[in-house]
């Protein structure tokens, strides 16, 4: 092993986390290098014809390929035990681009229910114009996933736990449904990032990733990955590199810093979600607490089999409809009022009429989302100014 290529085979995961995809320039610099160009310079005529012909390694410009961004793809991707990852300017674009690379007309695409917002958009609205049909089940309902399952079935698309209730999907069953009929299991795995959850080693094909949330962890940048096996990142890596959803080098930069912490801000998210979680419950003001690491949740077992962590989501029902739920919000002076999720900052909002507030009320209601349903994001502050916070809000509907 030499001190500029470690041997990334023979490490650990805390150590890729912060040592793997590291790329020193002629400078020496310690941290990671920050490339930041559209395009690269050639020696000459020939090494130019060459490389635009890819007949011979090195970058060319930056939609291609770019060593910062592949330095952030492949520490995500030897942590998450693929072969291979891609990063994307956004999670939507990561979404859009597996998509792109895996459907043509005539295709159907299987998908849980409640999945992020934008991505049922994208499916519904936009996918479906190309004549890809989607149809959407129950996130825990491996029966309705094995009916689902058509002729042209190609992709299953879940996301576990899931947005805000902390349902989970049985990643192993529903990738085996997959693989009986031939088609690939993608798995959302945004919430718990590789630190809790490793979809690929519970039988998912693919895992993908809004960079923009636990990896980033601070709400600077937008961004998103997909790892897999190499020939099916290589069939995204096309899609990206003609169409233009491609990573900035400076947001993979920050993405690749934000994965040296991952671990510990994982874990503390995870510990201050499950203190706030418990105490919630104990509130007379609260009717029900949705978190899947309280025993009381109908998915924990599974979630603590499949999961080494809870991650840093949870929502809560307060007594009353939806004033109450604003009141609540509105009375804390903590916590930001804000659609982001992920950050060292604890977040609020009332999913009704945010997040969810693009579905009809029979939509909402059949996805659990009630009115006076808060979801939190919970942070990296001290857990007692959160609680006082979140009481403070409370007592404002006493
Ligand atoms: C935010 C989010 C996305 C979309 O990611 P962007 O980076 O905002 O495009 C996709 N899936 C989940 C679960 C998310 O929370």
């Amino acid at each position: 092993m030499s001190k500029d290529k470690p041997d990334n085979n023979s490490l650990k995961q805390d150590t890729l986390a912060v040592r793997a995809g590291s790329y020193r320039s002629a400078e020496g610099e310690h941290s990671e290098s920050l490339i930041l160009t559209s395009s690269f310079v050639f020696d000459d005529s020939a090494m130019g014809e060459q490389r635009m012909a890819f007949s011979e390694s090195g970058n060319v410009y930056s939609r291609y390929t770019n060593p910062t961004v592949q330095a952030f793809e492949q520490r995500l991707a030897l942590m998450e035990g693929a072969e291979a990852g891609i990063a994307t300017s956004s999670g939507m674009a990561a979404i859009l681009s597996t998509c792109m690379a895996f459907l043509q007309a005539g295709d159907h695409i299987l998908c849980s229910r409640d999945v992020f917002g934008s991505t049922t958009v994208l499916l519904t609205k936009y996918i479906a114009k190309f004549g890809v049909d989607v149809t959407f089940v129950p996130l825990t309902d491996l029966k309705a996933w094995k009916d689902g399952v058509q002729k042209n079935t190609r992709l299953l698309f879940l996301e576990t736990p899931s947005n805000p209730l902390n349902e989970v999907a049985d990643i192993e069953a529903v990738a085996e449904i997959a693989h009986s009929a031939g088609a690939r299991l993608v798995v959302d795995n945004c919430f718990c990032t590789p630190v809790l959850q490793k979809p690929l080693q519970l039988g998912a094909d693919m895992a993908l990733h809004s960079a923009t949330k636990y990896i980033d962890g601070q709400g600077r940048a937008l961004g998103g990955a997909v790892v897999g096996s190499r020939k099916d990142i290589d069939e995204i890596l096309g899609f990206v590199r003609s169409c233009g959803p491609a990573m900035s080098p400076f947001n993979a930069w920050i993405f690749l810093k934000g994965l040296e912490t991952l671990k510990i801000r994982m874990q503390a998210h995870s510990a201050n979600a499950l203190v706030l979680a418990q105490w919630l419950q104990q509130q007379d003001l609260v009717e029900q607490v949705f978190y899947a690491g309280l025993e009381s949740h109908p998915d924990h077992e599974l979630a603590a089999k499949q999961q080494s962590g809870f991650s840093g989501v949870l929502s809560f029902t307060v007594k009353g409809g939806k004033d109450e739920a604003w009141k609540v919000i509105d009375s804390t002076q903590l916590l930001s009022i804000t659609a982001n999720l992920g950050d060292a900052k604890s977040t609020i909002i009332h999913p009704a009429t945010t997040t969810h507030g693009r579905l009809s009320p029979e939509q909402r209601a059949a996805a659990g989302i009630a009115d006076n349903l808060i979801r939190v994001s919970v942070g990296l502050e001290d857990i007692e100014d959160i609680q006082a916070d979140l009481l403070r809000g409370l007592d404002a509907i006493r």
